[in-house]
């Protein structure tokens, strides 16, 4: 019923040249699932130009919350839909620990990019310490609760989530299949009606050995890739599995 989607999060990674290799290298024949690249922002028109043709979404990691005006260093919704970005992340873990995202910035750009036109990509999840503390559930549903208080409760026709555990992201760490299940289920029953459509990635150290069975979870969509995003044949692979 749901399209898998695997997104690349390319991060603060590549160059011009990067991105030329990349793309010379992907071959995504076989894949069915729908997939998105996210590059650093001064990439996204060459990549978009590479895209064309590949039925490959283009992606931004982040956006500001502001519309336009003296945000210096800000990068807007609007602008992002200009050069023809379909998707935005926000709530990045590292967005949230490394730069002080707060859920109510983060629900703040959600609203913007959906405002825009753009699909939001949501990230949620916990740390191990949190895990440790048995608040998984609890943080999550709280990540979730702040973007539905902001932006009201029928925001999911036009979003993605990602539940990506804070502890599992470039650590070679991944969640099993039964602790990501677990949670992208309890994840669809936050979003309400909706839910049931609502395309939930899994996220943290996805490789091609791991992709398959991570996606034979009844309630994982697919994936949002960091590390092994950056490898054009490991990449299609991932894509390939979804
Ligand atoms: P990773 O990153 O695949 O390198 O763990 C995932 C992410 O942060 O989106």
């Amino acid at each position: 019923m749901r399209t898998p989607l695997v997104a690349a999060n390319w991060k603060m990674n590549g160059s011009r040249e990067f991105a030329e290799q990349f793309f010379a290298g992907l071959d995504l024949g076989g894949a069915t699932a729908e997939v998105a690249i996210c590059p650093p922002f001064p990439y996204l028109p060459l990549v978009g130009e590479k895209l064309k043709g590949l039925g490959v979404a283009l992606g931004a990691q982040n956006l500001s919350r502001e519309t336009s005006g003296a945000f210096t260093g800000e990068v807007s919704a609007e602008m992002l839909q200009d050069i023809g970005a379909r998707y935005a992340i926000v709530g990045h873990s590292e967005r949230r620990s490394l730069y002080g995202e707060s859920s109510e910035l983060v629900a703040g750009k959600f609203i913007a990019a959906q405002a825009a036109g753009l699909v939001p990509i949501l990230c949620v999840g916990e740390t191990l310490e949190e895990r440790e503390e048995e608040r998984t559930l609890a943080v999550i549903g709280s990540q979730i609760e702040a973007v539905i208080d902001a932006a009201g409760p029928g925001i999911w026709n036009r979003a993605v989530v990602a539940y990506e555990p804070v502890w599992a992201i470039g650590t070679g760490k991944t969640a099993t299949p039964e602790q990501a299940q677990q949670v992208h289920e309890f994840i669809r029953g936050q979003l309400g009606e909706a839910g049931a459509a609502v395309q939930i990635l899994y996220g943290g150290s996805v490789k091609s050995g791991n992709a398959e069975t991570l996606f034979a979870q009844p309630d994982i969509d697919g994936a949002l890739v960091g590390g092994a995003s950056l490898d054009a044949e490991e990449f299609a692979q991932i894509c390939r599995a979804a």
